[in-house]
């Protein structure tokens, strides 16, 4: 096995353009998994020690999250806790302890799963990613990102360098809920992450996330266009059960059955939307 270390990004990216078989490995908490059931590289790209591709720092525009940021980084961080507590939320309820102490975001996005916790979240905020190449950096919309089962547009010689997530609305409501067997250690049956602001008629924003219902995390475009072109109130249950019904390709798979995700992805969208149906608009200074 041959295993390259580099400190400096020109260095790594250098080296993956000579060998852009190399496998990137961050805090390898999927790739030794994956070595463990034998699907072992021979080649290994390990970003951990590279300088620059760690923490987050605020732009006019947002947040940039390097790519190598663990988990327990982006759930303590208090310009994330602030701008992004969706984001808090899911770097918190990935994995346990042990594993949010390695994990990176970057990790998370590259190994591309669709039941993964924090892909919905960065749909929901209308993230952009960030490859990074001996020929420059590439900026891509996240939610045009994951092309397939386990497949992203990442192109040879690309790393994932940082995640860029715009400043959300003001007075916004930030839902996130992953729907497991357990708290902890649960890969999600379900996870949903909303960002919702305005109200009906004069919605600023309206995304919804989605985790394990398809073949890669998807943003609910139907569910989404059916909320914002109804004018008076919310949509009824059976329009917006029938709007999710389009953009979702629920499976039986071990962990859950295409039934029951159907029912608990309608659970949650009725949750992230209860403080229109109670108060009839969200007040975030409540
Ligand atoms: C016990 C256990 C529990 C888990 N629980 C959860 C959970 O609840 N929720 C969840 O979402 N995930 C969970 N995972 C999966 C895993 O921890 C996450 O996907 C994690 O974020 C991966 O990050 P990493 O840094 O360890 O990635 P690595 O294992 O280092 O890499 C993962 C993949 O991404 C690629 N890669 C990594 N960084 C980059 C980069 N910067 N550029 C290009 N490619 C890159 C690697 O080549 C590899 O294909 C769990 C894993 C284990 C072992």
């Amino acid at each position: 096995m041959s295993w390259y270390a580099p400190r400096h990004l020109d260095e790594a990216l250098a080296l993956l353009a000579e060998h852009p078989g190399l496998i990137p490995i961050a805090g390898g908490t999927d790739v030794m998994v994956d070595g463990n059931a034998g699907a072992a590289g021979r080649e290994y790209l390990s970003l951990a020690g590279v300088a620059g591709l760690r923490g987050v720092r605020e732009t006019p525009a947002g947040l940039v999250i390097g790519a190598l940021t663990t988990m327990t980084e982006i759930g303590r961080h208090p310009l994330v806790c602030r701008d992004l507590p969706a984001l808090a939320a899911s770097a918190r309820a990935t994995g346990a302890v042990a594993i949010q102490n390695r994990a990176t975001l970057g990790g998370n996005i590259m190994n591309a799963s669709p039941a993964a916790d924090n892909p919905p979240v960065l749909l929901a905020y209308g993230a952009l990613v960030v490859l990074m190449s001996a020929a420059g950096p590439r900026r891509v919309p996240y939610a045009r990102f994951h092309s397939g089962y386990k497949e992203t547009g990442r192109r040879p010689g690309e790393i994932l360098g940082e995640i860029l997530v715009p400043f959300p609305p003001l007075r916004a409501h930030h839902y996130f809920r992953k729907v497991g067997t357990r708290r902890a250690q649960s890969i999600s049956k379900v996870g949903l992450a909303a960002l919702l602001a305005g109200r009906p008629g004069a919605w600023e924003c309206v995304r919804f996330g989605f985790a394990s219902i398809a073949a890669t995390p998807i943003l609910a475009c139907a569910l989404a266009a059916t909320i914002t072109d109804t004018d008076h109130g919310l949509p009824r249950d059976e329009e917006l059960a029938e709007a999710l019904g389009r953009d979702i390709a629920a499976r039986d798979d071990i962990r859950s059955t295409a039934d029951y995700r159907r029912r608990v992805a309608m659970n949650l969208v009725r949750e992230a939307l209860a403080p229109w149906r109670l108060q009839g608009g969200f007040d975030a200074s409540n």
